[in-house]
């Protein structure tokens, strides 16, 4: 008879009966829990819009409450200006550990059955999906060209644009950059913010869900701007602060993606951060009405003047 000792025996259980362990959100410790709320103008921090520093408490998530995942209490403010932020910006290793953030789990959590379903699959074959919409909409500013698509995940956006634009994708996820490439299209594994494309290399510079988790949304649009041609055009798609579903939900909001969305904007706000990075906002097309929840803004990348 083969003779176990206990402890090999147990390994060998241990190795036959392995489970898959479960990934648990970060435990708040004792002295986080009792963490008091960081404030904005203590840590030295001034809007990124108007670099003032007048900002009201908006919501407050403690640790624990349902809405917040992190270890840290996170609270979202407004500045004079009508900016909203999020403060303080809770570190990944405060947020609940996803490993690869690209995974077709996450795609496959979206949109699971019901009315609301049903509906879509009903809507976008009369008008198409959200991504058609929008590119039909971008070809208005700009018709043909060089388009770079930021974030580009999957590639559901490039598939679309490549019917009318030479596409390109900015993704700093490996895995997705990859499945991407896979798909034949021409993928460069960085973020904006440290891109080396050069200058006036592209007509359309797409931000579809992008602005609203950057660390500075002034430095990202003048990335943006010296990555376009003269005349080029930027698309920002975000959630829309104080469109119909916010001031419904208030601090249950989803636009806020508690301690994930770093900056919320209305048309104003927004409108004001193209100005000042050098974009013309266009009229037409323009996606701001009173009772949109997602925002969209096309901004032209105004001709240098000639003094
Ligand atoms: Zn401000």
């Amino acid at each position: 008879m083969p003779h176990f000792e206990a402890g090999a025996f147990v390994q060998f259980v241990q190795r036959k009966h392995v489970k898959v362990p479960r990934i648990e959100p970060p435990t708040p410790d004792a002295t986080s829990a009792r963490a008091r709320l960081r404030i904005p103008q203590e840590d030295g921090r001034a809007c990124d819009l108007c670099g003032g520093r007048e900002f009201s408490l908006l919501h407050e998530w403690p640790v624990g409450d349902r809405w917040n995942p992190a270890t840290i209490p996170i609270a979202v403010w407004k500045c004079a200006c009508g900016l909203a932020f999020l403060h303080p910006v809770p570190q990944p290793e405060q947020l609940p550990a996803k490993g690869e953030w690209w995974s077709q789990a996450r795609k496959q959590t979206r949109r699971r059955g019901g009315f609301k379903e049903k509906w879509r699959v009903i809507r976008h074959a009369i008008t198409g999906t959200g991504k058609e919409r929008l590119l039909r909409d971008t070809r208005k500013a700009v018709p043909s060209g060089r388009f770079l698509d930021i974030g580009c995940g999957g590639g559901r956006m490039l598939r679309v644009a490549a019917q009318s634009y030479d596409v390109t994708g900015l993704e700093p996820s490996p895995v997705a950059a990859a499945m991407t490439r896979e798909k034949g299209f021409k993928v460069v594994e960085e973020t904006l913010e440290e891109t080396t494309l050069p200058r006036g290399s592209f007509d359309v510079v797409m931000l579809d869900s992008v602005i609203e988790h950057v660390v500075s949304p002034r430095a990202a649009l003048q990335k943006t701007h010296e990555l376009l041609a003269p005349g080029g055009v930027v698309v920002l798609l975000t959630p829309k602060f104080e469109g119909p579903s916010s001031r419904r939900h208030g601090a249950d909001w989803n636009g806020f993606r508690h301690g994930y969305h770093t900056h919320l904007f209305t048309g104003k706000t927004l409108g004001r951060y193209l100005e000042e990075a050098g974009f013309e906002v266009l009229r037409k097309p323009r996606r701001d009405r009173m009772f949109d929840d997602i925002l969209i803004l096309w901004g032209r990348k105004r001709t240098p003047r000639v003094e």
